[in-house]
């Protein structure tokens, strides 16, 4: 049983009640503390290849820092770190205040960036330009993401002596070819990390299964994946066909009317989504024997879901820090169960 965290205190809470690795790092959170959401801004406001990596240059050290704090709480145990993922205009500064430092930051004005942000506005962002849609295209990206992993983990592994192997996660894949191009870009960054680190570090770079697609053609993906976590959260509005954030609006007359008993964001839907599970672990695993597959999406606490999940194979769950408890419950019930 692993845990879903994003700062040292969840990790921290976690392994107190028992986690064993970190499964999910969101790392866009990390962007909201303190200022650190103005460089990131900038990034988003960015129009050259130029500018973008300015910024993100300013991004690498906290980022970095951030990790290396996560790996000092996991202890050598697995971190899981997966990349950028939000549709990137839910950062854009809304108040004018904020526009306004902004536009003066770089240099532009107040126009220019209003522009900018409504440019960004997508009809359906939950289907738009997220996930690794980022690192496709902006590849500078992903580049700062994976030096600031590299960096992070050979300083504590030197530092500590723990046995650190990074685990670089690849959000939002649809397609072998999408998961390739972002692959060579980290393994292109984390080679010359180790070489300018003196260093034979060793990493796994795998990715999310989230959509449909990736799950129907998951032996193609395992062709370049080294690990499979499955986004319930996404893999459940998409297979059903209704918003993660909206569905609350309607379910209810769906519970009533008998249609479904529990809500499929809460329970894994065993019928559909779980069939979409099962079978992208026996494609994927036909293709790379020993593929590790896990779960991150919030079904990963779920006590019936977790069953399911060591029915179909998954290596491990991962949940919030405080359903670890419980999970870890579950986990040992249905061990016993299936024996
Ligand atoms: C998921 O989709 O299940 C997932 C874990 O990612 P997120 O909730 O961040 O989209
Ligand atoms: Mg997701």
């Amino acid at each position: 049983v692993r845990t879903n965290a994003d700062t040292p205190r969840d990790a921290a809470k976690a392994r107190e009640l028992g986690a064993e690795g970190i499964g999910l790092c969101r790392t866009e959170h990390m962007f909201f503390e303190g200022n650190r959401i103005d460089a990131f801004r900038e990034m988003i406001c960015s129009e050259t290849v130029e500018e973008r990596e300015a910024a993100l240059e300013k991004i690498l050290p906290e980022q970095q820092g951030d990790f290396e704090k996560l790996y000092e709480a996991l202890e050598g145990n697995p971190v899981t770190i997966r990349f950028l993922d939000p549709p990137l205009h839910e950062f854009v500064p809304t108040e004018e205040e904020d526009i306004k430092k902004l536009a003066d930051a770089q240099g532009k004005t107040v126009e220019q960036i209003k522009a900018i942000c409504d440019a960004l506005h997508e009809f359906n962002p939950m289907m738009g330009h997220r996930g690794c849609r980022l690192a496709v295209t902006y590849p500078e990206i992903a580049k700062m993401q994976t030096r600031a992993v590299m960096e992070a983990a050979i300083e504590v592994a030197e530092e500590k002596g723990y046995d650190i192997v990074p685990e670089i996660m690849i959000p939002l894949v649809g397609e072998k070819k999408e998961l390739k191009f972002v692959k060579d870009v980290v393994v292109e960054v984390a080679e010359q990390v180790k070489k300018e680190k003196n260093s034979d570090m060793q990493y796994h770079i795998g990715t999310m299964i989230e959509i449909p697609r990736a799950a129907l053609t998951a032996d193609k993906i395992a062709e370049e994946a080294e690990f499979f976590s499955f986004g319930t959260n996404d893999l459940t509005q998409m297979t059903f066909g209704f918003s993660r954030d909206d569905a609350g609006k309607f379910l209810d007359s769906y519970y009533k009317a008998k249609i479904y008993e529990s809500d499929p964001f809460a329970r894994l839907d065993q019928e559909g989504v779980g069939q979409l599970v099962k079978m992208a672990v026996e494609k994927g695993r036909a293709t790379r024997p020993n593929l590790k597959c896990g779960i991150c999406g919030e079904h990963g606490g779920d006590p019936s879901s977790v069953e399911f999940c060591h029915k179909v194979g998954l290596n491990y769950v991962s949940c919030s820090p405080f359903r670890v408890p419980i999970a870890r419950l579950a986990a040992a019930q249905a061990a016993l169960n299936n024996k």
